[in-house]
């Protein structure tokens, strides 16, 4: 069945390179070392889809840094405003922090802006967010993202951290499926 889906699922088209994926990363690593050049910063990767945004932003850091992950599942009902559930909470207090947090895709919003009030009741001294891609015109919740890589249409996307079914994750670039 599972083989199936593979054989009948194809990338058909390379959507963001990985040259494109690779300068993006430099350039707001670079905005985020200005930032907090004299501010500690905890980076919060959100599982599983972010696994490779952060680890490629890390190695460009030059600032005091800490990394944590949390892992969420999100329930979209009728109403405006998603629920989320923790799977995977933080390790570290983020009580008078700076914190980032790093998402794979911000798609309708309801999981960052669900997150973002979770975590704000944590006093952190600061919250930013970074979303690597963001589908234009499709938010329905929307909150500010401080550093987002692409902007994309509406379409399903896998690789660099996206998955269809949990695969294709490892891919790295963008691309669509067909
Ligand atoms: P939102 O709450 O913004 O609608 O949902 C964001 C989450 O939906 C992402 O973290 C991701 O897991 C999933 N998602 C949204 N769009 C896509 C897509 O095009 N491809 C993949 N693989 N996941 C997506």
């Amino acid at each position: 069945m599972l083989l199936q889906k593979r054989l009948v699922l194809k990338i058909s088209k390379t959507l963001i390179s990985q040259e494109e994926i690779e300068n993006k990363i430099s350039e707001i690593a670079e905005i985020i070392n200005s930032k907090y050049k004299e501010e500690e910063l905890v980076v919060i990767g959100i599982l599983k889809g972010a696994f490779i945004v952060v680890s490629d932003l890390a190695k460009q850091l030059q600032i005091d840094v800490t990394f944590d992950f949390m892992s969420i599942k999100s329930y979209y009902g009728s109403e405006s405003s998603g629920q989320i559930k923790i799977i995977k909470d933080l390790e570290y207090d983020i009580s008078n922090k700076n914190i980032l947090i790093v998402e794979d895709i911000y798609d309708t919003g309801l999981t960052l802006s669900s997150l973002k009030k979770l975590l704000e009741s944590r006093n952190p001294k600061s919250i930013e967010i970074f979303s690597m891609f963001v589908k234009k015109g499709v938010s329905k919740d929307p909150i500010e993202i401080d550093y987002s890589g692409f902007e994309i249409g509406p379409e399903f996307v896998v690789g660099y951290g996206l998955d269809y079914n949990g695969k294709y994750r490892e891919l790295p670039y963008l691309a669509v499926l067909s």
